[in-house]
């Protein structure tokens, strides 16, 4: 991304194929699926939209421009670039209209015209805090709660933190033996069975893993007691597989709150990775 504080030409098919390579990025770095939802591994990892990130560096170029010492020729040339850009109005193009676009898109374009008329503008540490706070952190809030309405089983609950990495990878990177495959192929590579939802098979089905399942569902029984766990049992397939990755995955502090039952659970879902 470096200079991209100066692109002010992309054509929306530029930006579309950075975004893909962006998103490759993210999934890659964290060993995720290319089928698994975008916006999902943008939460977990924290990251914002590439579009995001370039407005931030120009936003923030901005500002350094505004606050930069007078005695530099770049102050000059910034300064004669927006007398030209105020004076010819169709200037539909170029820097200074990029400037105009972005600050007018965040609400910020107060602090040029209070610039422009008293030469003030925010510290460089002031500036940052409210690009982050208007900027990366609304685009942040914007995937989260997206991909959190999509959520019609509320499994995400333990696992995504708006504006947070999420808490599982703070316990995979102080406890790196828990970390483990996701199972995202079609064909269980224990029966081999061609199959629609790989995970509710293993958490459910699957006959070659009886044993781990047993251990499983023990850990289960004592932890919710006899009353629950009738409940539980007589839920659907998919049920009781959302209600085990949700007690799997419930952690508080950077520990699992069940950690037996997260163990079990991860026992359950190791299988190869095609
Ligand atoms: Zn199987």
């Amino acid at each position: 991304m470096y200079g991209c504080e100066l692109w002010n030409n992309c054509a929306a098919s530029d930006v579309a194929r950075l975004d893909s390579a962006h998103r490759f990025c993210i999934k890659h770095m964290q060993s995720l699926h290319k089928s698994i939802s975008t916006d999902y591994c943008m939460c977990v990892s924290n990251a914002s939209p590439i579009e995001t990130y370039m407005d931030c560096s120009k936003l923030k170029f901005i500002g350094q421009l505004c606050i930069l010492s007078p005695k530099y020729l770049v102050k000059d040339v910034f300064h004669n670039r927006l007398l030209r850009y105020m004076n010819l109005e169709n200037q539909r193009v170029g820097f200074m209209a990029d400037v105009y676009r972005l600050l007018g898109k965040y609400g910020l374009l107060q602090f040029l015209n209070e610039y422009i008329e008293t030469g003030l503008f925010p510290t460089k540490f002031t500036w940052k805090m409210i690009i982050d706070t208007t900027v990366n952190l609304q685009a942040k809030l914007d995937v989260a709660q997206r991909h959190l309405r999509s959520d019609q089983y509320n499994l995400l609950e333990n696992v995504i933190k708006p504006d947070n990495g999420s808490p599982l990878w703070d316990i995979a990177r102080a406890n790196p033996n828990l970390l483990t495959a996701c199972p995202f192929s079609q064909k269980c590579s224990l029966c081999n069975l061609i199959l629609d939802n790989i995970t509710v098979h293993l958490m459910c089905f699957c006959t070659t893993n009886d044993a781990q399942r047993n251990r499983l569902w023990e850990r289960v029984f004592n932890r919710i007691g006899i009353f629950r766990f009738t409940e539980f049992m007589s839920m659907s397939a998919l049920g009781q597989t959302v209600s085990l990755l949700k007690l799997s995955s419930e952690n508080e502090n950077g520990r699992f709150s069940n950690f037996s039952i997260t163990m079990a659970a991860v026992q359950l879902l190791k299988v190869k990775v095609y």
